[in-house]
C-alpha cells in the first residue's frame, strides 16, 4: 500500500468502504505530509486542522454506518476564492485578508454532503489575476519539480498541493486558464468543464462571463469523480445550466476508436518551446495508435485574437466586480480619515496589488464614454465569431487537442515585471473560456525533469469525450505517475 497521503480518490475510497483505514487516520496523514512539505513550496494560505479534524470523525461515523460516497472522508484543498463558511477566503488578497464568509459556496455545501474533509484554502493570484502564484499578496508558492520555478497560475496552490500529496484531490478556478495552466506545470490533471455545468454561487466573482470552477487530481478517473459530485444545476446561481449531469466515469473507456481529432496548428505558436512541440507530436502519435483519427491540418484562423479579446472583457468584467471592494461592506477598511471619497480611494490603494489594479485601470478604460465601442463592443463581437469558429470545427471534430501552454514553467521572477510575456504564457488556454468550452489538462511529459502538458478541448456539455480520451492516453503513459523530488 501507498503512504496514505500518496492516495488517489478511487485509492482512497476503496481503502475507507473496506474499513481498511479511516479517514482520520488518512486526514492526519495528509495534515503529517502537508507540515512537512508545505515550508518549501508554500501552497497554503489557511490551514483548518481542527475542522478537517472533526470532518474526518463525521466521515467515520458515516462510514461505520454504511453511508459512503464516493468522496466521503476524502481530504481536500480548496482555491483561496470559493467562500467557506467560519473559514477565512481571501482570495490572496490584502483586502480580504480577514473576511471570513457567512456561508458556503455551492461547491462547498457539495463536498460538505458527500462528508468530505476540507483541510483548508489553497493559495492563488489575487483574485485569480495571474499565471505565476507570484501575484499572491502574501507569499510565492513554488513548483516542487524545481522550487526555483513558478507552478503557474491562478490556482497555483492546489496544482502543487496535488502533485506533492499535500491532499488527496484539490478545487481551483480558470477564466482564462488558470487550472489548466498550473496543472500542466506540476504535472496533475486539471479540468475546466462547460461554462455553466458547475454553480459559481459564492465563488468571488473575477470576470463574470468567462469563471469556472473545477477539479484538480492526480489522475483522470478522479477528475470524473469530482466533477460528478460539484456538477449541476443551481438557483442561486442564474448561469449555471439545466443540463442533465452523466455519470462522467461511465465514459472513462480505454480505447479511441472512431474519435475525430483536430489539431488546429495556430495553437503551435511562434516562440513556443522545441521540447514542448515534439512531446505534443509523440503524444498525438499515441492518441493515433489508440485509434483517433488525427487531422494535423485543423485551423482556427481566429485565435490571434483571442487574447487581446480576453485581455478587453476579462478586465471589464474584473473592473465591475471589484468595485464592491469600497472599504464599506466587508473587507480591508481605511479608518484614518473622516473623507468618505479619501476613505474608499485608500481603502483601494492599501488593499489591492498592482495587477489587480492595473486590471481595473484596464477595464475602467476599455468601458468607458468614448471607448467602450471600439473596445469592449468590438471585443464582444469578435468573441462572437470566436465561438462560431470552434462551432464549425466540432462538426468536423469530437475534440481538438493542443499544447497547454507553449512552455515549460518558468523563473520565478522572470516574468514578474512584464506583464504582456505574463499573459502570454495562456495563449492555449484562453479562447476556451472565450468560447465557454470545457477542456482539460492532462501530464503528457518532461524535458529537463519539468512537467510539459497537453490540453484537450471538447463540445459545450461534454465533458465525457474529453474525459474519455484523456483516459485512454493515461492509461498508455506512465507521466501522472511521476512524482516531484520534494
Ligand atoms: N492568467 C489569466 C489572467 O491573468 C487567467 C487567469 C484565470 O484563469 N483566473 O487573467
Amino acid at each position: 500500500m501507498n503512504d496514505l497521503h500518496q492516495l488517489t480518490i478511487g485509492q482512497a475510497h476503496q481503502l475507507l468502504k473496506e474499513k481498511r483505514i479511516s479517514s482520520v487516520e488518512l486526514t492526519k496523514a495528509s495534515l503529517a505530509h502537508l507540515a512537512k512539505v508545505e515550508d518549501k513550496v508554500r501552497a497554503c494560505v489557511t490551514i483548518s486542522e481542527d475542522t478537517a479534524l472533526k470532518q474526518a470523525r463525521e466521515a467515520d461515523k458515516a462510514i461505520s454506518s454504511g453511508k459512503i460516497k464516493p468522496l466521503t472522508g476524502i481530504p481536500a484543498l480548496i482555491k483561496d476564492v470559493m467562500c467557506t463558511k467560519s473559514i477565512r477566503t481571501t482570495c490572496s488578497s490584502k483586502i480580504l485578508e480577514n473576511f471570513i464568509p457567512p456561508y458556503d459556496a455551492t461547491v462547498i455545501e457539495k463536498l460538505k454532503a458527500e462528508k468530505a474533509v476540507i483541510l483548508g484554502k489553497t493559495n492563488m493570484d489575487e483574485f485569480a489575476m495571474g499565471s505565476s502564484t507570484e501575484n499572491s499578496a502574501f507569499f510565492p508558492t513554488r513548483n516542487p519539480w524545481d522550487l526555483g520555478r513558478v507552478p503557474g497560475g491562478s490556482s497555483g496552490g492546489s496544482t502543487v498541493a496535488v502533485a506533492t500529496d499535500e491532499a488527496i484531490y484539490a478545487l481551483g478556478s480558470d477564466t482564462g486558464g488558470s487550472i489548466r495552466q498550473p496543472a500542466g506545470f506540476c504535472s496533475v490533471v486539471g479540468l475546466k468543464p462547460t461554462y455553466g455545468r458547475v454553480s459559481r454561487f459564492g465563488l468571488v466573482a473575477f470576470a463574470s462571463s468567462l469563471d469556472q470552477i473545477g477539479p484538480v487530481t492526480k489522475n483522470v478517473a478522479d477528475s470524473a469523480l469530482v466533477l460528478n459530485v460539484i456538477a449541476g444545476h443551481d438557483n442561486r446561481d442564474s448561469t449555471s445550466a439545466p443540463h442533465p449531469v452523466p455519470d462522467f466515469t461511465k465514459s472513462l473507456t480505454p480505447d479511441l476508436k472512431n474519435l475525430r481529432l483536430g489539431i488546429p496548428k495556430e495553437y503551435f505558436v511562434e516562440g513556443m518551446q522545441k521540447e514542448v512541440r515534439v512531446s505534443m507530436e509523440t503524444a498525438i502519435n499515441k492518441l493515433e495508435e489508440l485509434g483517433a483519427k488525427v487531422d494535423w491540418d485543423a485551423s482556427l484562423p481566429l485565435t490571434k485574437y483571442a487574447l487581446a479579446v480576453y485581455y478587453i472583457i476579462a478586465p471589464s468584467e474584473a473592473s465591475a466586480n471589484l468595485a464592491r471592494y469600497d472599504g464599506v461592506k466587508y473587507g480591508f477598511s481605511y479608518q484614518d480619515t473622516n473623507n468618505m471619497w479619501e476613505a474608499m480611494e485608500k481603502t483601494k490603494q492599501f488593499g489591492f496589488g498592482a495587477e489587480v489594479k492595473r486590471r481595473i485601470m484596464l477595464g475602467t478604460y476599455a468601458l468607458s464614454a468614448g471607448y467602450y465601442d471600439a473596445y469592449y463592443l468590438k471585443a464582444q463581437k469578435v468573441r462572437t465569431l470566436i465561438r462560431r469558429e470552434f462551432a464549425q470545427a466540432f462538426d468536423k471534430y469530437d475534440a481538438l487537442v493542443t499544447p497547454t501552454s507553449p512552455t515549460v514553467p518558468f523563473k520565478l521572477g522572470e516574468k514578474a515585471d512584464d506583464p504582456i510575456q505574463m499573459y502570454l504564457s495562456d495563449v492555449c488556454t484562453l479562447p476556451i473560456n472565450i468560447a465557454g468550452l470545457p477542456a482539460i489538462s492532462v501530464p503528457a511529459g518532461f524535458t529537463d525533469c519539468l512537467p510539459i502538458g497537453m490540453q484537450i478541448i471538447g463540445k459545450p456539455f461534454d465533458e465525457e469525450t474529453i474525459l474519455r480520451i484523456a483516459f485512454a492516453y493515461e492509461q498508455a503513459t506512465d507521466w501522472h505517475q511521476r512524482k516531484p523530488p520534494i
